[in-house]
């Protein structure tokens, strides 16, 4: 009898704290949205109009925040040490899962650390160069940097980076090891190559496209298995002689670990939204990507791509050999 009351007692105080949730109102001041890469990037330009569009839907602001460095690393580590509260929110890429492949040690856990919100949007890579490098096509970029190993130079924005998995993936393809060069994010790094103070890389077309279009920098391949629409002249790998070199970077919101359900449903809503808002679908498509369909962008279908791409990645990961400390 006894056990009895307790146990509804401790279903009453379950029930009281959810009721709780639903009534608190949220959100009631600005959400910070950790990008774990610098600002002016493809992962940046990403969050920026998504934050913009939920925001408007949430009414607060939606600051995004950068903290590159360590290929998306240390912002992860921030996220998952964060209060679970529904101010901190993650923005990041395919490195969630290629992270606990490519490094011994993590701080943080890239499954159980974190809540899933929804998917937002898969980005085809191009390789690029700088414009007066030599390589007129991917065939010559392919001779070129064979024959000049010691002094090419490939910018990615770090380990666990989708630049440096594309530029792994390239590397092993091509079996030559390249100098790579390390910054906090592709924006810096494509300032570089403007600048000619390195030589090409790999990066998601919401940072290639418009230098691609005003021939800034020489474009050879995009890494999808079709063209990209908003580059037709663009062959694919598969076409221009890497037969079978595939990547896209997909994009995925999170919070910590243990954010209320209530409030996951909320932010899960404000980024369906956003998702459909024209300006986002427009600029996603002058940027050689589209939103993802409503039923991706869920909790429940971020977990299961997660989780489905950590085991993608591992033994390819494996294979090149590749780690960090
Ligand atoms: N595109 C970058 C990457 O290689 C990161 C960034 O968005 O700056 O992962």
């Amino acid at each position: 009898m006894k056990h009895k009351f307790l146990k509804s007692v401790a279903g009453l105080a379950m029930f009281a704290s959810a009721f709780a949730y639903a009534q608190t109102p949220y959100p009631t001041k600005p959400i910070t949205m950790i990008v774990p890469f610098a600002a002016g990037g493809p992962t940046d330009t990403v969050a920026r109009l998504v934050a913009q569009s939920m925001g408007n839907t949430l009414k607060q602001t939606v600051l995004v925040e950068n903290v590159g460095g360590a290929g998306g690393t240390i912002g992860a580590a921030r996220v998952a040490k964060s209060a679970p509260d529904g101010y901190t929110l993650f923005l990041h890429h395919i490195g969630q899962s290629t992270a606990p492949s490519l490094y011994r040690k993590l701080s943080y856990n890239a499954v159980d650390d974190f809540e899933p919100i929804g998917l937002i949007t898969d980005v085809p890579m191009t390789f690029i160069a700088r414009g007066d490098f030599p390589a007129k096509d991917l065939k010559e970029l392919l001779a070129y940097v064979k024959a000049n190993k010691s002094k090419v130079t490939y910018a990615n924005a770090g380990v666990g980076s989708a630049s440096h998995l594309c530029g792994m993936l390239f590397m092993t393809a091509i079996d030559t090891e390249l100098t790579t060069v390390p910054y906090k994010g592709t924006g810096p790094a494509m300032n570089d190559l403007l600048g000619g103070q390195v030589d090409f890389m790999c990066d998601q077309t919401t940072n290639t496209t418009s230098q691609i279009k005003g021939g800034k920098i020489k474009a050879y391949a995009v890494t999808t298995k079709t063209r990209v629409p908003s580059l037709p002249n663009l062959p694919t790998m598969n076409e221009a002689g890497l037969p079978g070199f595939e990547v896209a970077v997909w994009h995925g919101l999170y919070a910590p670990k243990s954010t209320p359900k209530p409030i996951i449903d909320k932010l899960e809503h404000a980024l369906q939204v956003a998702l459909k808002d024209p300006t986002v679908k427009q600029r996603f498509a002058d940027l050689g990507t589209e939103p993802v369909a409503e039923n991706r962008a869920t909790p429940e279908a971020l977990r299961a791509h997660l989780k489905a791409e950590i085991a993608k990645w591992a033994p390819i990961i494996k294979k090149a050999g590749v780690y960090a400390d």
